[in-house]
């Protein structure tokens, strides 16, 4: 062999060494993910993994973990409380508890209203009645008949507001397995989903209140009195429209199992990467 054809044989094995076929995506090619717990009335303990494995089980996302000083911590705990949400394609809320600083209130304003991505898991909806600019981004928390409208949907999936005072203030029935119904199949996150399923035992939340502006319904389950609920659509799964920004409510999962079952992981990585993106590309099934 030449000297040259020797340099070209090791330059060539040299290459096949660094570049293997197939390659998984750069980490700068995922969505930065701040997932945020430390306070919940539920077992955020238990869910935070849960909604963490999938979302890195997809492949799509990077996740960093904050979690914020326990309940009712002096002032000097929560000053360290500042993320920098300028840095993430998109936030997850799993938090319920003590108000947020000022400041951390208003940095999340200001990335929503320039384009930021939310998430809301479940009892996050709870969280921050007094916080003006987080009903507007969530659009119906849990909250009482007085606070705000109500939003249900009707047989045909029309968006039906119920005035503040009238009907039923949040709350739910006893939990028991229930029937999802997607009432937008075209949108990204549905695409592809079947157009009903059972869920898991779960709580099916009703009577959610507040300013219920820019919402968009994706899923809907209904209450039946039977099981103490309210004998109406309720809005299970939505979309909010906040400034710029887009909002991907989910009120299934109130523990680790109803938020890893199969279709709930799908549509909850897949509500993340829309949340962040405006677009999915993450398919309508469970990630592996
Ligand atoms: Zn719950």
């Amino acid at each position: 062999m030449t000297p040259i054809l020797r340099r070209r044989l090791a330059l060539a094995l040299a290459f096949a060494a660094v570049a293997p076929l197939a390659l998984p995506a750069p980490a700068e090619e995922k969505i930065a993910v701040l997932l945020i717990d430390g306070q919940n009335n539920h077992n955020w303990k238990q869910t935070t993994p849960v909604l963490q494995s999938m979302l890195l089980k997809s492949g799509r996302f990077t996740v960093d973990v904050l979690t914020s000083p326990p309940a009712k911590s002096p002032k000097e705990a929560w000053d360290a409380f500042k993320p920098d949400f300028s840095k993430y394609g998109v936030v997850v809320s799993n938090y319920n508890g003590d108000p947020w600083p000022e400041a951390t209130n208003q940095a999340l304003e200001k990335y929503m209203a320039g384009g930021g991505g939310l998430v809301i898991s479940h009892a996050a909806n709870n969280a921050f009645t007094g916080w003006a600019e987080w009903n507007k981004m969530i659009a119906l928390g849990w909250r009482n008949a007085q606070f705000g409208d109500r939003l249900t949907v009707d047989d045909a999936g029309k968006l039906v507001r119920t005035p503040k005072g009238e009907g039923p203030g949040a709350g739910h029935g006893k939990q028991h397995a229930y029937e999802c119904v997607v009432r937008d199949p075209g949108h990204p996150v549905m695409k592809g989903m079947p157009a009903k399923w059972t869920h898991a035992k779960d709580e099916l939340y009703h009577g959610q209140r507040g300013p219920g502006e820019s919402v968009h319904v994706l899923v809907s389950a209904f209450s039946d009195k039977s099981t103490g609920g309210t004998g109406a659509h309720e809005l299970m799964v939505f979309t909010v429209t906040y400034g710029k920004g887009r909002v991907f409510v989910n009120l299934l999962g109130h523990d680790g199992s109803s938020v890893g079952a199969p279709e709930n992981a799908a549509i909850t990585c897949r509500g993340t990467e829309w949340a962040a993106t405006e677009k999915v590309t993450l398919p309508p099934e469970p990630p592996k």
